[in-house]
């Protein structure tokens, strides 16, 4: 127990009483205050960490998505790509996975249900970037490469699974 001054009279008092035995200023106890106010802090502090940590798991989650047809896609590239295809493919200039599936299913006149195990992948390869598609249909195993830029299909391979 120390002294303070009191706010009102500026007498010399003891720091824990309620009220200034001089002139009868009231004291409240400020403890439980700053307990409460140290305890809020910490719980907002622990439920922004735990909201942090939330959206990094729903941002790592997002790297890979089920298309519209319900079939899964995986947006990682290879990993033996350099960074800039993946630049260039943030700056839109090649088509999207959607779009090259689709030119896959237009050359087979199928539509996506019709085909399982489905792969995309964005590659070097013939000196230019493609999508090498690979998927199963009708018990064969299908390979697709596919100019990322423009569309237009390379080369395409048919296997009897
Ligand atoms: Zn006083």
């Amino acid at each position: 127990m120390s002294l303070m001054k009191c706010r009102e009279c500026g007498k010399e008092i003891s720091d824990n009483t309620k009220s200034c035995p001089n002139c009868g200023y009231v004291y409240k106890n400020n403890n439980n205050l700053k307990l409460a106010i140290i305890i809020l802090s910490s719980f907002i502090v622990i439920l922004l960490l735990i909201l942090s940590l939330v959206l990094i798991k729903e941002n790592l989650n997002d790297n890979s998505h089920e298309n519209s047809n319900g079939i899964y896609i995986d947006d990682d590239l290879n990993n033996n790509q350099n960074s800039e295809i993946d630049n260039n493919t943030q700056n839109n200039n090649y088509i999207s996975k959607n779009d090259v599936l689709d030119i896959v299913l237009k050359d087979l006149s199928i539509n996506s249900n019709d085909i399982y195990d489905v792969s995309i992948e964005l590659e070097s390869k013939f000196g230019k970037t493609v999508y090498d598609i690979d998927f199963n249909y009708n018990r064969f195993e299908y390979e697709y490469y596919i100019d990322a830029t423009n569309g237009e299909i390379i080369k395409s391979f048919k296997e009897w699974d």
